[in-house]
């Protein structure tokens, strides 16, 4: 069995298939794999990069875009903005740095309940940003963002948070894609092979319309599910699955996917969650909520330890870890 890639998807994969008699050849371009939903507090100095990134092999502002990525963003770039500028940079005018997020729908955080947007709203706007929805990002220049409306926005720094395009490996596989995504079967077969899967972003793949998280696309298909750490996961375990029942003349089934929710942070004690069974959350509840399952599902005892010792020190002093400025 061949793994292409030691994401979400393919550990899960590969964990599936442990107990089988079969060889496990992963081919992953880094020597590690990268925790992506921390990724933002690596780029704001909350973590070290060896915190976020696991030995793959061993065991597996200004901002466009106001789904979940986007708003965790610009929620830890005001609260840096608000805390560290004024004791930091006592040369630096605080009101002279904003934080702008711009989004192309009327409403941040699509598939979060109302009530949860409300809130999200009304906490990024106390904490200095400024929200622009119903504005598309039609161009960013070394200085400035231009609006489709033509308003020009002056920013030094664009954070992109507005979805990931079709990646290097799919545009190389010839088959049908739906929106830069490979079309696979019901139980994640490509389209038209025998013995290749797809799982995680990679995947189109489909679900019944009532076990689809909220921020799944209906397509001609079905609904597509979205690129998130979930899917990938239960995808990569069923495509496991699928190879160890293949391997023991059973046929293969159907994937089913099993919702378990959403949720974003918006800051320090302050996030939205949205379970199953109509459970929601916000405020402190939901922020720690969203730590603990995040440190769960971070790779590797190492790297929970030192997250969880970051966070704590971050949350008793303020401090982050030293901000080195690289290649200025
Ligand atoms: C900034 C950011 C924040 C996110 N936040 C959240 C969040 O809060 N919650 C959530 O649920 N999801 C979040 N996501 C989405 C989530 O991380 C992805 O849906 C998930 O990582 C998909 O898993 P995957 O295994 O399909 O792909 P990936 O995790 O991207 O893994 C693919 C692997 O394949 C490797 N690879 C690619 N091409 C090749 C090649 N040609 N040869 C060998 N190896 C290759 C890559 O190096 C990578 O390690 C976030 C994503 C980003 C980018």
């Amino acid at each position: 069995m061949v793994i292409v890639g030691a994401g979400f998807a393919g550990l899960a994969a590969c964990e599936a298939v442990e107990s089988s008699p079969v060889d496990v050849c992963v081919v992953e371009r880094h020597n590690f794999n990268t925790f992506q939903p921390l990724l933002y507090q690596m780029a704001t100095a909350g973590l070290n990069p060896g915190d976020i990134a696991h030995p793959a092999l061993a065991a597996a502002a200004v901002v466009a875009g106001g789904g979940p990525t986007g708003v965790e963003l610009a929620g830890t770039l005001a609260e840096r903005r608000r805390m560290e500028l004024e004791t930091l940079y006592r040369d630096l005018d605080p009101d002279a740095a904003s934080v702008v997020l711009v989004e192309r729908r009327e409403r941040l955080l699509l598939g979060f309940d109302e009530r949860l947007l409300a809130y999200a709203r009304s906490v990024l706007e106390a904490r200095g940003v400024r929200v622009r929805l119903g504005e598309t990002v039609a161009e960013v220049t070394p200085m400035s963002v231009r609006l489709a409306s033509g308003e020009v926005v002056h920013a030094s720094a664009v954070v992109w948070a507005a979805g990931v395009g079709e990646g290097e490996l799919t545009s190389a596989v010839e088959r049908p894609k739906t929106h830069g995504r490979l079309d696979v079967g019901p139980d994640l077969r490509l389209v038209g092979e025998d013995r290749v899967f797809a799982a995680g972003d990679m995947a189109a793949a489909t679900a019944a319309t009532a076990a689809a998280p909220a921020t799944a696309a209906a397509n001609g298909r079905g609904v597509t599910l979205p690129q998130l750490a979930q899917p990938a996961i239960q995808e990569g375990r069923h495509v496991g699955r699928q190879i160890a029942a293949m391997l023991s003349g059973l046929p293969t089934s159907s994937f089913v996917y099993k919702d378990k929710g959403i949720m974003a942070t918006i800051g320090r004690r302050a996030a939205v969650a949205e379970l199953p069974r109509g459970i929601r959350l916000r405020g402190t509840l939901a922020w720690i909520a969203w730590l603990g399952l995040h440190l769960v599902l971070l790779l590797g005892v190492r790297n929970r330890a030192a997250v969880l010792l970051n966070w704590a020190w971050r949350y008793v002093s303020w401090r982050r870890v030293p901000k080195v400025i690289a290649g200025a």
